[in-house]
């Protein structure tokens, strides 16, 4: 797996090792309060479609689920427990972005419309951007009614299975919207790890529902 759990209980991805002017991770529940609260940029999140562009520090004013910003020092952040969080870097333009991506924001293509803003306001390439997608629900654990599967019908089109109750992968369906927007499987690393499997590590909702916790994640450039 490309990613390591450092002494501060918080996810990176190896991958991204050489970028030595980028910091991020992936908080667990081991990890709480590891990102600085000055210097970020949060957002209140609404499993939406709407994707804000930061350029100074700011406190959940916004409603929104994806974060992106060019601004030297500050982080982007997000907040899951269950929903996958999926950063992205652009090596050339030195742009990030942080994205909440639960089912809704996944059948919103919310990943993929990241990757168009990004080119929109930074004027990123796909073909140069890096993803990363955490812990997030594993499709061992991610059972849905046929009122969600029949949402997914255009990202799976090989399934039969969509108008009854079954199981939905979400890092794969990510992938594949990724794939779509141009950005090759092969730069998008994964944690492949389920957060209702792991108890001692991660919070989850479907676990723990009103009694679960949030994990934060965080990227930014460096000064
Ligand atoms: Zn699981």
């Amino acid at each position: 797996m490309p990613f390591r759990l450092d002494e501060r209980g918080v996810y990176r991805c190896e991958e991204w090792d050489h970028l030595d002017w980028l910091e991020h991770g992936f908080g667990t529940r081991l990890s709480e309060g590891w990102l600085p609260e000055g210097e970020s940029a949060d957002l209140k999140q609404v499993h939406g479609a709407a994707i804000i562009r930061a350029g100074g520090p700011a406190s959940r004013f916004c409603e929104g689920d994806a974060l992106i910003t060019d601004c030297q020092g500050l982080w982007v952040r997000i907040r899951t427990a269950d929903c996958l969080p999926v950063l992205f870097v652009d090596e050339r333009r030195r742009a990030v972005a942080a994205v909440h991506c639960g089912w809704r924001g996944v059948r919103l293509g919310l990943a993929a419309t990241t990757v168009r803003r990004m080119g929109e306001e930074f004027g990123s390439a796909p073909a140069h951007l890096l993803a990363a997608i955490g812990p997030g629900i594993g499709p061992c654990c991610f059972a849905v009614g046929p009122e969600v599967a029949s949402e997914f019908r255009e990202v799976f089109p090989e399934r039969g299975d969509l108008d009854r109750t079954t199981t939905l992968n979400l890092e794969e369906a990510v992938l594949r919207q990724l794939e779509q927007a141009g950005v090759a499987r092969t730069r998008v690393s994964r944690a492949g790890l389920c957060t209702r499997c792991d108890g001692e590590r991660f919070h989850s909702f479907r676990r723990d529902r009103e009694f679960a916790g949030r994990m934060e994640s965080g990227i930014r450039v460096k000064r």
